[in-house]
């Protein structure tokens, strides 16, 4: 019998049990998590620098860390970015929670820099975009990278694991729940386990499951829409100027054919992109390191998409359109933004003629007008030229690229209490699994918001 039992080792699951262990160091936690531990965790894809090979468990997703141990490791500072938490604890109290998933990040290791914090440059910045019709969010952030974050990430666990037990490679199936309470959870291969509370943070990577799992439970869940674009890349040297000030200029654009929101999202100064795994589909995203710089800069363009009547699956739209990309290239196109304009497709030579080197060469040269819907494209293209009157040079015809699809599938979203539980008594959902968060300061303050109502529980 454990105080807690967390489902999922990434962010939201670490917080929530470094929240408990604060108030309560005697108390008997496991955290079990399907994927391998953070030292065993190899993409092969990534290490190849090619597409992804469809692992049974993913490791980029999966393993201690969760899907953070191989993020870009920004840690967003403004409350209101990254997720819905504020809507569960307010804005002031997300803040609250978010300094203190930084100053933990800090005490691992994270730099000094924050980015976006200097108040002059960016209303000049602001200003620039908004003659450009674009609107700039203030969005302060620290940069960890891929190699940092994994590194911080494998010291917590040499902590924690002074103090709890974690188990990896162990993957739960249900819940145990009596008469409406939950009393513990049962394993994939039949082990049931017990607990006070349970905390489940499955991430994306196990929201299927938890979307099942609760509807078997009749936990009501609400769909998020889902967002869908392509990743662009560009010369580094072009963005340099507002990347070194801001680092990740979060931009809003409204299309003026189909009056959608558009909006960059996951700058990534000097990166790389790369493919990944959702489900059975591949899509496409984007990271940096810290130690390591490309001569690349990537960054996504998204329009968010949702439906109503008859037709209300805006997961399984989006999974249809990136099913689409995999049919034609085997994974993901690269088109030159010209070629898409010209109506062609881009092939190996064009791509050769151009100034600029895929950072992931495995991509198929193609033409994503045989993939995104017109209104999509429409709204991408759009943007990008009212981005080159803010960043000249972003549209360029023959150094711009374009990868496609990136997809992102936001969980379902659980219904729970202003304590962070289910309708289930002493069942708490965390995280981006629950669709609750969907970046890794509010997914990390989720978990230190919930272990702190679980260690005053424990306390009564
Ligand atoms: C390439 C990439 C770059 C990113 N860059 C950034 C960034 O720069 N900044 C940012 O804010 N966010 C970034 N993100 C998003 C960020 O990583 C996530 O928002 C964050 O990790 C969510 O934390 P989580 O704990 O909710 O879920 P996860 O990190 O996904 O962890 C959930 C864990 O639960 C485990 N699990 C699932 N189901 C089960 C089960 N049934 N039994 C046991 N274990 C289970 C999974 O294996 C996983 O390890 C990035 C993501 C990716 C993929």
């Amino acid at each position: 019998m454990h105080d807690v039992i967390i489902v999922g080792g990434g962010p939201a699951g670490i917080f929530c049990a470094l929240s408990v262990l604060e108030k309560h160091s005697d108390a008997s936690i496991l955290i079990l998590e399907k994927g391998r531990d953070i030292r065993d965790r190899t993409c092969p894809a990534r290490r190849l620098n090619k597409l992804c090979v469809r692992c049974g468990v993913c490791n980029v997703y999966s393993g201690w860390g969760g899907a953070g141990a191989f993020s870009d490791g920004k840690i967003t500072l403004d409350p209101d970015i990254g997720g819905w938490l504020p809507e569960i604890l307010s804005s002031e109290k997300t803040r609250q929670y978010i300094k203190r998933v930084d100053d933990i990040f800090l005490s691992y290791g994270a730099p000094e820099k924050v980015y976006g914090e200097d108040e002059d440059s960016f209303e000049e910045w602001r200003r620039r975009a908004s003659l450009a019709g674009l609107k700039l969010q203030r969005n302060p952030v620290r940069h960890m990278g891929s190699d940092l974050s994994f590194k911080i990430l494998s010291r917590m666990k040499d902590d924690l694991e002074k103090s709890i037990e974690v188990r990896v490679m162990t993957e739960v199936e249900s819940f145990i729940v009596e008469n409406g309470v939950a009393k513990g959870v049962k394993t994939k291969n039949g082990e049931n386990m017990f607990g006070r509370f349970i905390v489940v943070a499955p991430g994306r990577s196990g929201a299927g499951w938890l979307r099942k799992e609760f509807t078997r439970l009749n936990i009501p869940m609400k769909r998020n829409p889902v967002d869908l674009g392509v990743r662009v890349e560009v010369p580094a040297e072009i963005m340099d100027d507002i990347t070194r000030d801001l680092y990740e200029p979060k931009l809003k654009y409204v299309s003026k054919r189909f009056d959608d929101n558009v909006r960059t999202f996951c700058v990534n100064p000097h990166g790389e992109v790369l493919t990944e795994f959702y489900e059975d589909i591949v899509t496409v995203n984007g990271h940096s390191y810290n130690s390591y710089r490309t001569d690349n800069t990537n960054f996504a363009v998204l329009v968010s998409t949702d439906f109503t009547e008859p037709f209300k699956e805006p997961i399984e739209y989006g999974m249809s359109i990136a099913k689409l990309a995999n049919l034609i290239s085997n994974g993901v196109v690269v088109q030159r933004l010209g070629d898409l304009l010209q109506g062609r497709r881009s092939t190996h030579e064009r791509l050769s003629r151009s100034l600029i080197t895929p950072t992931l060469p495995d991509a198929t040269p193609g033409d994503l007008s045989f993939i995104l819907p017109y209104r999509i494209l429409s709204n991408i293209v759009e943007m990008l030229r009212a981005l080159d009157t803010f960043i000249p040079g972003v549209f360029s015809k023959h150094d711009t690229l374009l990868y496609g699809v990136e997809a992102k599938f936001y969980s379902s979203r659980v219904e729970v209490d202003e304590h962070g539980e289910t309708p289930v008594k002493n069942l708490f959902a965390v995280g981006d699994g629950a669709g609750i968060t969907r970046g890794l300061s509010q997914a990390a303050a989720s978990g230190l918001y919930v272990g702190h109502v679980v260690s005053e529980r424990l306390k009564a």
